[in-house]
């Protein structure tokens, strides 16, 4: 079996291969000594040297974790990419994949993510993701299906001691939380009623509201006040983004969704400053929106040739994640075009920041919250904003390169009193044969 061969596979098809190799688990995982990946079957060596080779989302992710799901036919999976600063930690979620090329590349470079995101943001976390590849022959929406596969996705969380910690991602809802929680300690953004954090999307608004804030400043516009916002998204995010836009003072806002409801709540709050209307989902008449901000609160990838060559706004700044097509070639196009983009991963940082520290405890108006938004904090949204700003104007590079460099830096310091023990999760969990257990 060739690599290439492997990697076309469909995840049904790859877990039918699974089947016929007697394989329940395996792994990936990367010997810094020997700059190589080590799968835990031979037979999947091919796969751990197409990865060792990849230059396009491998970055020495520390490990890569699988469990077979053979009452559906599913695989469950945790990229850990990076865990000097901590357990690795980011969401999981629940997604449908062509190949298993797509479905590996997509963990790996959503496991690098949340590491940019948690060391930007000071958390003691490193970064990991988690993907259910979703079998198309399963009801994604049957309850009873969902509680076996995330009550099956906690005792895999279970199995890999902690070295990656899991949250709610796409695809995954707070029923779902619960079913993990009900499995195993490590995961976060469990529901408030069990202890959890709750809903973050007013923080992540009050987030994007701190990258606005520096992006005016770092370019000499001064305040909020008297501006023109538009939003796409008026969603759990979007609203209250609106509202915060509201009460900082800003002239106008053009928003737009594409949910009829949404609309108009906010058009009844808000009947005279607010220019909201109802789109169908290919609409882009929001990019050419005479505006100062332009903030998307919708869903990624809406940043393209096309429509950043529509942009009049100055600055992007919103909460969607990956709001660039392709990262390198539109954070290229945007800072050539002069219009400064405060990387998502920077102001939408609320919803992990939300439920980091969960085991530490509640606070109200909780300090570890709030210096995210302080303006003086080193790790603060504007004051980290305003850093990359500076550093992509010195060094002449687009915003989001510079913030993965700092990203980077910041995500090799080891966790203060833990040190770099994920790493040390991964080499125990290898000597104690996890694939065979
Ligand atoms: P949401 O689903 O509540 O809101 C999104 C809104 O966008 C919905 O009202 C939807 O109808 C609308 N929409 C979808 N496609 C659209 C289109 N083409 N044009 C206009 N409107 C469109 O989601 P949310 O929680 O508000 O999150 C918004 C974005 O921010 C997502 O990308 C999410 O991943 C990201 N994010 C959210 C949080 C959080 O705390 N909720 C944290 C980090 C990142």
């Amino acid at each position: 079996m060739s690599n290439t061969n492997l990697l076309d596979f469909s995840p049904s098809a790859f877990v039918k291969f699974l089947k016929e190799n007697n394989i329940k688990r395996f792994y990936f995982i990367y010997l810094p000594d020997e700059k190589r990946v080590v799968a835990s079957h031979k037979v999947l060596g091919p796969i751990a040297d197409f990865i060792t080779s990849d230059k396009r989302d491998f970055d020495t992710h520390e490990g890569m974790f699988f469990s077979l799901l053979a009452e559906y036919d599913t695989i469950l999976g945790a990229f850990v990419h990076r865990t000097n600063r901590g357990q690795a930690a980011g969401g999981v979620r629940y997604w449908s994949y062509k190949t298993m090329e797509d479905y590996f590349r997509d963990g790996m470079r959503l496991g690098k993510g949340m590491t940019q995101k948690n060391a930007l943001a000071g958390l003691w976390w490193g970064g990991g993701k988690g993907v259910i590849a979703h079998n198309p022959d399963v009801d994604k929406y049957d309850p009873e299906i969902r509680e076996i596969i995330y009550s099956e996705y906690g005792k895999f969380m279970t199995s890999l001691a902690g070295c990656y910690v899991t949250a709610e991602d796409v695809g995954t809802n707070v029923e779902d939380m619960q079913n993990i929680f009900s499995q195993t300690r490590f995961t976060t953004c469990i529901p408030d009623f069990l202890g959890g954090s709750g809903n973050p999307s007013v923080p992540t608004a009050k987030g994007v509201v701190s990258g606005m804030e520096a992006a005016l400043e770092f370019r000499g516009m001064g305040s909020l006040e008297s501006k023109t916002i538009a939003v796409q998204g008026m969603g759990n995010v979007g609203a209250p983004l609106i509202r915060f836009l509201f009460e900082k003072g800003v002239k106008k806002i053009i928003a737009c969704d594409v949910n009829e409801q949404n609309v108009n709540k906010l058009t009844d709050e808000f009947p005279e400053k607010l220019e909201a209307s109802l789109v169908e989902i290919d609409d882009k008449s929001i990019f050419s929106a005479d505006c100062d901000i332009l903030a998307p609160c919708a869903t990624g990838a809406i940043l393209n040739p096309e429509t950043i060559g529509m942009l009049k706004a100055k600055i992007i700044c919103g909460a969607a994640n990956n709001q660039l097509e392709d990262t390198f070639r539109d954070d290229k196009l945007i800072f050539e075009k002069g219009i400064t983009y405060v990387p998502d991963f920077l102001t939408n940082r609320m919803g992990i920041v939300n439920c980091a520290n969960e085991q530490y405890g509640y606070i109200k108006n909780d300090p570890a919250i709030e210096q995210h938004f302080n303006p003086e904090w080193e790790y603060s949204i504007y004051k980290m904003a305003m850093e990359i700003l500076t550093n992509s104007k010195t060094k002449n590079i687009p915003p989001a390169v510079a913030a993965s460099q700092k990203a980077d830096e910041l995500s090799r310091i080891d966790h203060p009193v833990m040190g770099h023990r994920g790493e040390m999760i991964i080499k125990s969990l290898m000597e104690q044969g996890w694939e065979k257990m």
